[in-house]
């Protein structure tokens, strides 16, 4: 955990003002650039120290075979992780005969700024060689919004004393050598030597490496090129090898002179294009970079972002730290996102190896409602990329015996690369989760071209697979049995309630598609009998409640299950999952994360307002928070059911999951769920924001600290901007012409709320709210922040 104060609170900045060894992978998370395309670790100038160095390409994986101590039918054989390509942030320094090294010398003054309106990573350092010369750095880093496959660093050196001999050696180097890693199931697998070498080039000013991976067959190009401005008689060169492209720049500084190299950096991967076809898109892609410049290049940089921030800021007065987070959060969610291009969205984004780098239901219920409202190209491009893997999850359910398209649980291109069953591929919900984004994408954009395109035959394919995994029981009602829900500490159960209410509306909308759509349909094989059989099984959806406790139940039989001893689990078992047998998890009253609290925010409309009540009560005594996909959604739930300060609490967990590293794994890459998540707790929450039915509705009440929320969402091309006060709330609505209206719901009132005039409207007093919820010993979401966060 980053036990102190590692960052100021400051508005748009994560600002580190001293080099802290001791967390430094963690911190190469949060300063990761990304573009959703290539991702670069916050790793220093110079390469070391390093937490873990880390350069990755959405997609570009090597496969390594899933080993099985007794393997079973339909296990997968081999499984997928991100490598770690061509390292091209590389630029070392030798003052006079002595290596720039934190580690060495003295380090006078350090200081790493990422600009969140900017879209770069600033570093300033002042250093004194052991032989007692000085010099200060300023490196300035991008990974471009507009350019998708360039990357640039400002890098420039200032003689403090001198006469100083400089020497720059600004590199590509592939096959790095990691860290080992932990048994921590979170991690990576460690892939030694992934990339073989198939061409090296050098230039006088840069050069390019070629390298293909071993069993995935995947061939990676990387360039680079260098401006240099220095005084006189500043050499240049570059030789290369088959690991290694190094130019070389060498001059004398006088005092307070300065020598300033720009690195333009350029990356492509392909499976199917020939070398010589890459080695020409990177080196078209340097002359592209070459053509803006620096400048250009930081221009555009900050024109993207500011058109992000126009659409997505969201305001938060009361708390700075959540001002600071939700901005930080949404910077790294437009990262993973922005340029992904039909590529997925992982759970890590590209700031790390975590997880090997796969993509999970993450991306649909945390990552894309957020997108969805705030940058709906990037989720267009995402479902795009799930509809682009049919052909490979309609094979997985067959080989499953199922009908339709069974999605992977875990994957970087199509295939599931999950080998634990239990918490893998039984976790169907996955299919649910596409069908909800679907329906939420095309309701905010009235985007029908994508419908009929990529949401009709997702939307078919998932519902055939519900009508083939449920079944109707002797009096009609409809089961879906042996799945796993969100909570992966309940497992293989009958029912799980989150997955039948969220399958129950992937079947209406289904069906109710296929009516838009007639011949598409037609085509794809659906007859008006396979509808009807869809809206017959969410009809009939069982629903699984426990008549005597007045609750309802996780799975069918969830209340009647022992107890977890909660007095009896010290804090350092937690996460359990790392202390306790899954079969001892999985036959207790333990949940690992929201889960039918989660089918409370996603399907609220199944549930009766004093049912939420009885439910948020019985479920936060049993969910232990041990992943970071929970205290967004328990944020949003207790601010519905009148807890707005728990709700706070639980937003700030979210929010600083990663500028704190509360779950003590940022270093592997941050958690893009649990930081879209800080938006959902904002907006859901203390906004009240759902779209169920395809009505927006509002429900704002703010928790006590917070004296006012804006925020925008992008809305069929207009942008409705909403600003929460305790006491009142404005809607207007911009970017489009004074005849655009859009309805809404605020609390029970409808409201119709035009270009012309933004429209004021009270916040109702607040119901009652019924006893405090409590959690299980020890798990209270104030204990999980640190002190000196609390205290604020
Ligand atoms: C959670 C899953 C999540 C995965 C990746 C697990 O710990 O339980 O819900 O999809 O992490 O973030």
């Amino acid at each position: 955990m980053i036990r102190e104060r590692a960052y100021p609170v400051e508005p748009w900045h994560v600002r580190e003002t001293r080099l802290d060894m001791d967390v430094l992978a963690q911190s190469e998370s949060v300063f990761a650039l990304s573009n959703g395309h290539v991702g670069l670790r916050g790793n220093l100038d110079e390469g070391e120290p390093h937490g873990l160095p880390g350069t990755y390409l959405n997609s570009f994986y090597e496969l390594r075979p899933l080993p099985y101590a007794e393997a079973g039918y339909g296990f997968p054989e081999s499984g997928q992780t991100i490598v770690n390509v061509t390292n091209g942030k590389l630029i070392r320094l030798l003052v006079d005969d002595e290596p720039l090294d934190v580690r060495y010398g003295e380090l006078l003054a350090h200081e790493r700024i990422l600009d969140l309106r900017a879209g770069t990573l600033h570093r300033e350092l002042h250093w004194r060689s052991p032989a007692g010369r000085e010099v200060k750095v300023r490196s300035t880093r991008l990974v471009s919004f507009t350019q998708r496959s360039v990357a640039a660093i400002s890098y420039e050196v200032e003689a403090v004393n001198g006469p100083l001999r400089l020497i720059v050696q600004s590199e590509l180097v592939a096959n790095e050598s990691l860290p080992a890693q932990s048994k921590d199931p979170r991690v990576a697998a460690v892939l030694e030597s992934p990339l073989q070498a198939e061409e090296e080039l050098t230039t006088p000013d840069g050069g390019q490496l070629i390298h293909r991976t071993k069993v995935s067959g995947l061939r990676v190009a990387a360039a680079m090129e260098h401006e240099v401005h220095g005084p006189d008689h500043t050499t240049i060169e570059s030789e290369g090898y088959q690991d290694w492209v190094r130019t070389t720049i060498a001059c004398v500084l006088q005092p307070g002179e300065k020598l300033r190299v720009i690195k333009y950096l350029t990356y492509s991967w392909s499976s199917r294009r020939s070398l010589p076809a890459l080695r020409d898109q990177v080196g078209a892609a340097l002359a592209g970079a070459r053509l803006d410049g620096w400048d250009g290049l930081h221009r555009e940089q900050r024109n993207y972002l500011d058109a992000f921030w126009d659409a997505a800021d969201v305001l938060v007065e009361g708390d700075p730290e959540v001002q600071q987070a939700v901005r930080f959060g949404l910077f790294h969610v437009l990262q993973a996102g922005a340029r992904a291009e039909q590529r997925p969205i992982s759970a890590k984004g590209l700031t790390g190896p975590g997880y090997d780098g796969h993509a999970f239901w993450d991306t649909e219920m945390f990552v894309l409602p957020v997108l969805t409202y705030t940058q709906p190209s990037a989720v267009r491009s995402a479902l795009q990329w799930r509809h682009s893997t049919l052909d490979s999850a309609r094979e997985r359910a067959e080989t499953l015996n199922l009908r339709g398209a069974a999605f992977p649980w875990r994957t970087i291109e199509g295939p599931e690369s999950s080998g634990y069953w239990p918490a893998g591929t039984a976790a169907f919900h996955i299919a649910a989760d596409i069908a909800d984004a679907i329906r939420r994408y095309v309701m905010v954009t009235g985007d029908v071209q994508f419908e009929r395109e990529v949401g009709l035959e997702l939307l078919v394919e998932t519902a055939r697979l519900w009508r083939s995994i449920g079944h109707h029981d002797r009096h009609g009602q409809f089961h879906i049995d042996g799945v796993t829900g969100p909570d992966e500490y309940t497992a293989v159960k009958n029912d799980n309630i989150y997955t039948n209410l969220m399958a129950q509306r992937n079947l209406l909308a289904a069906a109710d598609v296929v009516m838009r759509y007639r011949d598409e349909a037609f085509h794809l094989g659906v007859s008006d009998e396979e509808a009807a059989s869809w809206r017959d099984a969410a009809t009939s959806m069982h629903v699984p409640y426990d008549e005597e406790l007045d609750v309802h139940q996780q799975v069918e039989g969830f209340t009647r299950l022992q107890e977890w001893d909660f007095t009896h689990t010290p804090a350092e078992k937690y996460p359990l999952l790392l202390h306790y047998p899954y079969f001892e998890l999985y036959r207790k009253q333990v949940v690992k994360q929201a889960d039918l609290v989660l089918a409370m925010h996603w399907r609220g409309d199944a549930f009766t307002p004093e049912e939420k009540v009885r439910n948020f009560l019985y479920y936060e005594r049993r969910t232990v928070r041990d992943s970071s996909l929970s205290a967004c959604t328990q944020a949003v739930l207790a601010a519905e059911v009148g807890h707005p300060e728990l709700a706070h609490t639980y937003l700030r967990e979210a929010a600083l999951m990663d500028l704190h590293d509360l779950n003590e794994n940022t270093r592997d890459g941050v958690h893009m769920a649990s930081l879209a998540g800080a938006w959902l707790a904002l907006v859901s929450g203390f906004g009240g924001l759902r779209d169920h039915h395809g009505e927006l509705s509002f429900a704002p009440r703010l928790s006590s600290r917070l004296n006012r929320l804006e925020f925008s969402l992008q809305w069929r091309g207009l942008s409705l901007r909403v600003d929460v006060r305790p006491h009142q709330t404005t809607y207007s609505l911009r970017h489009g012409s004074p005849d655009d209206v859009v309805e809404l719901r605020h609390h029970d009132q409808v409201l119709r709320v035009s270009c012309d005039e933004p429209v004021t409207v009270p916040v109702p007093p607040a119901e009652p709210s019924g006893p405090p919820p409590e959690q299980p010993p020890g798990r209270s979401p104030l204990l999980r922040l640190p002190e000196h966060v609390n205290e604020q």
